[in-house]
C-alpha cells in the first residue's frame, strides 16, 4: 500500500494555565481529528477530504480557537476566518470574518468548489454559504466568555496514497482584534497553501507577521526553486517570522511523506497519523511525538 500521512495543529502560543484536564482534553481532540482523517486516507480517500473532516471535528470541539471555541473580537462578537487548499490543482477557497456559519472550513470549500472565487468575506461569504446548504449558527452557540485570550488556531495538512497534497486552515483570529481584522489563516500562500510539486502547510501564530512573510508559500518556494529539504525550509520561514518580532509555528508535510510541525513560541497543540497505524501529539515546544 502506499503511504499516506496527516499532521493537524490545534494553535500556537504560550498556552498559559494547561491543567491536566485541559491537556488531556486537548490531546483527545487532536487524536480525535487525525482519526477521522485517517479513517478518510485508510481506504483510498483524498486529501482534501482528509484535511476538511479533521478540522471541522476541531471546529466543532469548542476546545481551540476555531468554530465553536473561537475568540471574540475587539466589541465581543465572534469573526472567524478558514481556507482550504487543493495540491493537485491548486484550486483554493476562503472565507473571512464570518460570524454565523457552524464550521468555516466547509464554507471554506464551497468557495473553492462551487464559485469562480477564492475568498468572500463578511456577509457575502455568509450569504454564499447558506444558499449552499451550510449550517447557520447564532452567538449563543460559541463558547468561548468575551474576554478569553485564547490564540490557538487549528488546521491539517495531509498526503494522500496518490500523492496529492492538501491544507486547511480554521480560525477565531486573534483575541480582542479590532472588528474586520483578517488574519493569515484564510489569506492563501500566507497560513496556507498546497503544491503537489512541493508541500502542504498550515501556520499558526501572529497572523500579521504571516502575511508579511508570505509563510506558507514560502517553505512551497524554498523547496521548489532552492531545494531546501522540507525541515530547512520550515526552519527559514519561521526564523524570518521571528526576525520580524512575530512567533508561532507550522505544519507541513511534502510529496514524499515527509512531514515537519515546528514552532518558535512555548507550545504548539500537534499531531500526527500514518499509514503505518500510528497516531502521536504534542504540545510543548521541544516536546517528542507521545503515542498515549
Ligand atoms: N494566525 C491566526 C491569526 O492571526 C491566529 C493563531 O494562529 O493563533 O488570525
Amino acid at each position: 500500500m502506499k503511504r499516506w500521512v496527516v499532521l493537524v495543529h490545534g494553535g500556537a502560543g504560550e498556552i498559559n494555565n494547561l491543567t491536566p484536564e485541559r491537556e488531556r482534553n486537548c490531546r483527545q481532540w487532536l487524536r480525535k481529528a487525525v482519526e477521522e482523517a485517517a479513517s478518510v486516507l485508510s481506504v483510498g480517500g483524498r486529501s482534501l477530504d482528509a484535511v476538511v473532516a479533521a478540522v471541522r471535528i476541531l471546529e466543532d470541539s469548542g476546545a481551540f480557537n476555531a468554530g465553536r471555541g473561537s475568540v471574540r473580537n475587539r466589541d465581543g462578537l465572534v469573526e472567524m476566518d478558514a481556507a482550504v487548499m487543493d495540491g493537485a490543482s491548486r484550486c483554493a477557497g476562503a472565507v473571512a470574518a464570518v460570524s454565523s456559519l457552524r464550521n468555516p472550513v466547509l464554507a471554506a470549500r464551497l468557495v473553492a468548489e462551487r464559485s469562480p472565487h477564492v475568498l468572500l468575506v463578511a456577509d457575502g461569504a455568509e450569504a454564499f454559504a447558506f444558499a449552499h446548504g451550510a449550517d447557520h449558527v447564532s452567538p449563543e452557540y460559541f463558547c468561548t466568555p468575551p474576554f478569553s485570550n485564547a490564540e490557538d488556531t487549528i488546521g491539517a495538512v495531509a498526503l494522500d496514497i496518490y500523492g496529492n497534497l492538501a491544507a486547511a486552515t480554521s480560525t477565531g483570529g486573534m483575541a480582542r482584534k479590532l472588528p474586520g481584522r483578517v488574519g493569515d489563516s484564510p489569506l492563501i500562500g500566507a497560513g496556507t497553501y498546497a503544491d503537489n510539486r512541493s508541500c502542504a502547510v498550515s501556520t499558526t501564530g501572529i497572523g500579521e507577521y504571516f502575511i508579511r512573510t508570505v509563510a506558507a508559500y514560502s517553505v512551497h518556494a524554498r523547496l521548489l526553486w532552492a531545494q531546501l529539504s522540507l525541515e530547512q525550509a520550515a526552519r527559514n520561514v519561521l526564523e524570518e517570522v521571528s526576525s520580524l518580532g512575530g512567533s508561532g509555528g507550522l505544519i507541513a508535510v511534502d510529496a514524499e511523506g515527509n512531514s515537519v510541525a515546528l514552532c518558535t513560541s512555548p507550545a504548539m497543540y500537534r499531531a500526527i497519523g500514518t499509514s503505518d497505524g500510528h497516531i502521536l501529539t504534542a504540545i510543548f515546544r521541544d516536546e517528542p511525538w507521545r503515542a498515549d
